[in-house]
This record gives C-alpha cells, structure tokens and sequence, in this order.
C-alpha cells in the first residue's frame, strides 16, 4: 500500500502515521524528520533546512523532491510506505506522479482552533518520535514506548505555529482538491477525543483498501 497522510500541522499526522505503519507493515516516511534528522547531524541538507523549518516555511521543492525520490528507492519501501508531511504543495504532488503510484490519501480534517493549543502543548520522544500533549504527562519527562527523552520542537511555539498554519492553508490545503479529483480522497475528521478512535475509523477504510 503506498499512502500520503494530509493534514494540518497539529491533526495528528504522526500518531496516525505510526499506527498505520506498524498495522500494515509499511514504511513511515516523515519529511519533517527526515529534515530534523539532519539539521541535528549538521549535514549540508541540514544547514540549508535549518533557517525554513525555524521560520515555519518550506524547504525548498527542488531539495524535498530528491529526498523522496531518492528515499523512495530503498529497498524498505519495497512493502509499500506512507508519506508524511510531503506532498506540501501542488509542485510536490505532482512531482511525486512522477515517481510513484499512489492508492490513497488519508486526508484529517481538524478544527483550526484546537491546533493552536496542540502545537504548542506537544513534546515529543527524540528517539522514536512518539508525541504526547504536555497535559497528560503529569510531569512525565520521557516517551512511555521506548524511555526516551521528550523535548518541545523549536517551530512548536506560537509564532512559528502561525507561519505554519498559512501556509498549510495557502499551498497545502489545495491539495485535498487535487487527490479528490483523482478520485484517492479519504476524508477523517480528527476532533479531542483519544487517537484510537481515529486510528479505528482510518483501519475500517484502509482495511478495504488493502
Ligand atoms: P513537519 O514535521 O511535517 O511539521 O515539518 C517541519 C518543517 O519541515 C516544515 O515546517 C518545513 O519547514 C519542513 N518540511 C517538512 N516537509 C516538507 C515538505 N514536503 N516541503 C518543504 N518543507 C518541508
């Protein structure tokens, strides 16, 4: 199964995304990580990463497509994957026609007013990327899969959070137009309550998609 995972920063993308991995034996593909990765490393796609991901924008398409493209060749990838976080515009998207077949987009809609208070309340496992919402740690200061040590992205503040919700809505959100045109469409609606009951509304789908 070959999957992108659409969705506003803050819908619950990477909670979704690791369930459905871990369900359907594919590879999670995150660009953001991928990007965080190097900027930690300090390679030279990282360096160039750093200053976009710190202002809420995008790196540029030229460097985001040769990631997945060549990402995409991995021999993990051979079961299928699930992109995360790319497509980020219709460039991208229709890149990525280029290169690869996809069956279908899990696409979470969620209201804006609770993104907000997502963002900036979530701190995530530097090892294995799990995420939680600071009001259910209870202090708790690492990840409950794997012990790993939770920390606050630096783009997860208020300012950043604007940035990067206008552009969401400005070259993002037009994407959910392009993939139900094509007839790919799956449409989720992501509200407060647990992220299982989500993942149980998504598995009934992709269920029958398999
Ligand atoms: P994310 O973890 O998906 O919220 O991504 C964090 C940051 O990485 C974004 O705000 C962008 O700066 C950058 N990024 C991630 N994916 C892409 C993409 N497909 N195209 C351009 N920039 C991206």
């Amino acid at each position: 199964m070959k999957l992108i995972l659409l969705g506003a920063p803050g819908a619950g993308k990477g909670t979704q995304a690791t369930k459905i991995a871990d369900r359907y034996g594919i590879v999670h593909i995150s660009t953001g990580d991928i990007f965080r990765a190097n900027i930690k490393a300090g390679t030279k796609i990282g360096l160039l990463a750093k200053s976009y991901t710190e202002r809420g924008e995008l790196v540029p398409d030229e460097v985001t497509v040769d990631i997945v493209k060549d990402r995409l060749t991995w021999d993990d990838c051979k079961n299928g994957y699930l992109l995360d976080g790319f497509p980020r515009n219709l460039f991208q998207a229709k890149e990525l026609d280029t290169f690869a077949e996809i069956d279908g987009v899990v696409n979470i809609n969620i209201d804006h007013k609770l993104l907000m208070d997502r963002l900036c309340g979530r701190r995530v496992c530097r090892e294995c990327g799990e995420s939680y919402h600071v009001s259910t740690l209870n202090g708790r200061t690492t990840c409950e899969r794997c012990g790993g040590e939770l920390y606050q992205r630096k783009d997860d503040n208020p300012e950043t959070v604007d940035a990067r919700l206008a552009v969401y809505n400005e070259q993002t959100a037009p994407l959910i137009d392009y993939y139900t045109e094509k007839g790919i469409i799956l449409n989720f609606t992501g509200s407060e309550a647990p992220a299982d009951v989500l993942f149980e509304e998504i598995k009934t789908v992709l269920d029958r998609l398999k």
